[in-house]
């Protein structure tokens, strides 16, 4: 590959804080640097807590787990999403019940969002998704939310960095999640990040990453949890990154930046929109295409070495929630069918830019 969709970007702290992480002894999930991990994203994002997890799928099972998800139980979730928002609310048994997009945002539509909650009032969860980096109406899914007495997670998985009204992407809502996957914003490798200012909630959810175990000198259950605690080493990487979210989303910006201009004058490809509400992160700069296939796009970049992608696939053309209930307009359908994600690396050249647009042109 010559240019990857969205490598890692190495910020030059990295190997130091692993160093350190080896110095300390600490070959755990547990140690200096998570902790130090926790009380840094609690800071940067505004958060009254936050527990480092081996993954945002993990955060998110820790939040199921959390809500005593089981068997019947009815999650509303955003449908352009990727399979993780809502994967493990449905192993622990949770029937899904999606929602569609807005045209203007990508993420999920609030008026659609009401007719699911007037639908299914008793839904024991809403996941909404941040989709590519841009923040979804926060407060106007609050609002929502508060009225039905639905807890509100938001899956800022991709969003990491982005603000909403001057505030962290998700921030208002019951919980939040980043992921420190090595394809997102910032990267530990691998993990993720549970976020929260209901500090009883992260207390829950620090036993369940912890097998459940009480807080007494023998090994005493009340029920199950899982080992989903993040590592001292992975999180040292996760700190030197986040300590550079800021040239990180600098990095991002530019990228985006040299996309779009060289957009100017065709008209047979447009960016996502922007939301007036807020910041993008920038993780991926996605673009729509008029009379061009993108399947056709992602073969021809492949072929000279770029690594481009269609959209996520909505959830409820997904054959795993074929009989899914999903509150649909048609959008998301639409933006699979015409969506293109774009080769997002902070060090991607732009002759390689220059290169692909032509590839683009000629299809
Ligand atoms: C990446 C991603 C996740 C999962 O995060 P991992 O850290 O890879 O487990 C969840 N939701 C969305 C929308 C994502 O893009």
């Amino acid at each position: 590959m010559r240019a990857f969709l969205s490598p890692p970007f190495l910020y030059g702290d990295e190997r130091r804080l692993v160093a350190e992480a080896f110095d300390s002894g600490y070959i755990a999930p547990c140690g200096p640097m998570v902790d130090a991990l926790e009380a840094e994203a609690a800071k940067r994002f505004g958060f009254g807590g936050a527990l480092a997890t081996v993954s945002g799928t993990m955060a998110l099972e820790l939040l199921a787990r959390a809500l005593e998800i089981g068997p019947g139980d009815e999650v509303i979730a955003s449908d352009l999403t990727f399979v993780a928002s809502v994967a493990p609310f449905v192993a622990l048994g949770a029937r899904p019940v999606f929602v569609d997009a807005d045209p203007a945002t990508w993420c999920v539509d609030v008026a659609l969002a009401e007719r699911a909650l007037k639908a299914h009032p008793k839904a024991r969860a809403f996941v909404a998704t941040d989709l590519y980096g841009q923040c979804c109406d926060v407060d106007a899914l609050v609002a929502l939310c508060d009225r039905f007495g639905v807890p509100l997670i938001v899956d800022a998985a991709e969003s990491v960095g982005a603000t909403y009204r001057g505030r962290s992407a998700g921030k208002g809502a019951w919980a939040v999640v980043h992921s420190l996957n090595g394809n997102k914003i910032i990267t530990s490798g691998g993990g993720g990040l549970l976020l929260s200012d209901d500090t009883s909630l992260l207390a829950r959810c620090r036993t369940l990453a912890t097998q459940a175990r009480e807080p007494v000198p023998w090994y005493e259950h009340r029920t199950v949890g899982t080992h989903g605690r993040l590592g001292n080493v992975p999180a040292a990487i996760g700190l030197a990154q986040l300590r550079r979210l800021d040239e990180a989303l600098a990095g991002k910006a530019r990228i985006w930046e040299a996309w779009l201009a060289r957009m100017v004058g065709k008209d047979w490809l447009a960016p996502m929109p922007t939301a007036a509400y807020g910041r993008p992160n920038r993780w991926l700069t996605v673009v729509t295409l008029e009379g061009r296939n993108p399947l056709k796009a992602v073969s021809a970049l492949a072929a000279q070495g770029f690594e481009a992608r269609p959209l996520w696939k909505p959830m409820h053309l997904q054959p795993v929630f074929s009989g899914a209930e999903a509150v649909l307009s048609g959008v998301g359908e639409e933006l699979f069918a015409r969506g293109l994600c774009l080769p997002s690396g902070c060090g991607l050249a732009p002759e390689l830019m220059d290169e692909m647009m032509t590839l683009l042109e000629g299809l």
